[in-house]
């Protein structure tokens, strides 16, 4: 695995474990050498995760469309920043460059790249493994609301356990090492064929 996309917060968040995540999840990557995609902002845990990177010498590549530059203060001394004209082009970037993508704790628009990527992976368009790095149990609510949408046969079992949850960057990261996509397809007349 050469390059691993982080979808993260342009805000800090209220708690100091989720900048130690975003430090640790750093260190894997650079441990690894693993090249760091992300959004290309110089705030909140985005930058922090560039920050990290580049400091203990690895390579961060950020992705940024050209109406956010200011809004979200691109990073100055990334390795490469591209500058996108629409935030679809920049996700579809940052998706192309990537061989895994890994959601840290973030708002609505890590929420929107996350299922994003992933309904791509439903639907077979990538086969490219997507993670949840689930920080003081910042995403609890969320893992239950997606077992009660499988509960209710909105979301296959398979398709729900795509997405890989942990707490911790090293065993995430493990799991991208050996993950296999499911045969599952979405739709029920291929899978009873
Ligand atoms: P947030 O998690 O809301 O702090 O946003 C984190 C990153 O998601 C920022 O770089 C946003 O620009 C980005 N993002 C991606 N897609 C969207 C979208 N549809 N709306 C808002 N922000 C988005």
């Amino acid at each position: 695995m050469k390059s691993v996309c982080v979808y993260c917060g342009s805000s800090p968040g209220r708690q100091e474990a989720y900048s130690d995540a975003a430090r640790d999840l750093a260190r894997s990557l650079v441990d690894r050498n693993i090249r760091l995609v992300y959004g290309g902002a110089s705030v909140g845990i985005m930058g922090l995760v560039a920050d990290t990177v580049l400091q203990l010498g690895g390579q961060a590549v950020g992705v940024i469309p050209e109406a956010l530059v200011r809004r979200e203060v691109a990073h100055k001394h990334l390795t490469e920043l591209h500058v996108t004209q629409s935030m679809h082009e920049r996700k579809m970037l940052m998706a192309e460059l990537s061989d895994g993508f890994i959601a840290l704790p973030g708002g609505i628009g890590t929420l929107e790249e996350l299922f994003e990527v992933w309904t791509w992976a439903q639907l077979g368009l990538h086969k490219k493994p997507c993670g949840l790095l689930n920080i003081a149990g910042y995403f609890d609510a969320l893992t239950t609301f997606l077992d009660h949408a499988v509960a209710e046969q909105f979301v296959k079992q398979p398709h729900h356990s795509m997405l890989l949850v942990e707490r911790d960057p090293e065993a995430l990261l493990d799991r991208f090492g050996s993950y296999q996509p499911p045969a599952v397809t979405k739709w029920v007349e291929e899978d009873e064929t």
